[in-house]
């Protein structure tokens, strides 16, 4: 009997809140975990093999670091290590939207276990003593409701054992980082951001979470203002690498 009413709650589900994958509309049963179907999973692609030691870039030919941080460049950078747990393709790109864009909160959680994979291959990320989400805007987060990296930042703080401490403020609304090329990015966000007072720095070690790093722009910010007020280390861990 309760097998039968299982089974009519579930068709009924599906009926009223049909499931269906992020990256391609395709049915999902209604018990399906996964935001996606198993063929748009299988398209996920972990930040693996060559990769620049400093930024995490993907590289197409050996070499320690890519060209932006080769030679002496790579020490000039207050984050001194930046990895992250899947490259921005069709799939990746579909989720990070219905998370942002479209408030499918819930998606957080199919990162964070991904995101805590990329911590525990990377050695340097265990000296950290706090993870700190890159901030947005008050007026971005009023219209948006939430802060996705402050999301990631939460559920992935759990899984590493670490407090997450939101101490970094947004003083300056920026425009939006996506069409802007590398120059035009650096200078966007120049001194956008600042410290809550009272923060503990001061010879400590932090990781900053964010969901996409692009040319590792804005976490150099955040880096900046942190080094600046005494931080051991800033390391960096974002959901997605473009
Ligand atoms: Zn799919
Ligand atoms: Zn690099």
């Amino acid at each position: 009997m309760m097998k039968i009413f299982h089974k009519i709650k579930q068709w009924l589900l599906y009926i009223f809140f049909p499931n269906t994958c992020f990256c391609c509309g395709r049915d999902l049963p209604h018990d399906n975990q996964s935001p996606l179907c198993r063929d748009c999973t299988i398209k996920l692609e972990p930040v693996c093999g060559l990769i620049c030691q400093r930024c995490g870039l993907p590289l197409k030919s050996g070499g320690a670091h890519c060209f932006n941080c080769r030679g002496s460049k790579a020490a000039k950078y207050k984050c001194s290590y930046i990895r992250s747990a899947l490259c921005f393709n069709e799939p990746s790109r579909a989720l990070i939207h219905a998370f942002k864009y479209e408030k499918y909160i819930r998606i957080a959680k199919f990162f964070a276990p991904l995101m805590y994979k990329t911590f525990k291959e990377n050695p340097p990320f265990f000296e950290a003593e706090a993870l700190i989400p890159v901030p947005i805007h008050k007026s971005r987060l009023k219209q948006r409701g939430f802060n996705q990296a402050e999301i990631l930042a939460k559920h992935l703080a759990v899984y590493c054992n670490l407090p997450c401490e939101d101490i970094l403020i947004r003083k300056r609304k920026t425009e939006s980082q996506t069409k802007l090329n590398r120059k035009q990015r650096q200078q966007n966000i120049t001194d956008a951001f600042e410290i809550k007072k009272g923060a503990k720095i001061k010879g400590r070690a932090f990781i900053l979470i964010d969901d996409v790093c692009t040319t590792g722009a804005t976490l150099e910010e955040c880096a900046k203002v942190l080094k600046a007020a005494g931080a051991r280390e800033v390391l960096a861990l974002t959901a997605l690498r473009e």
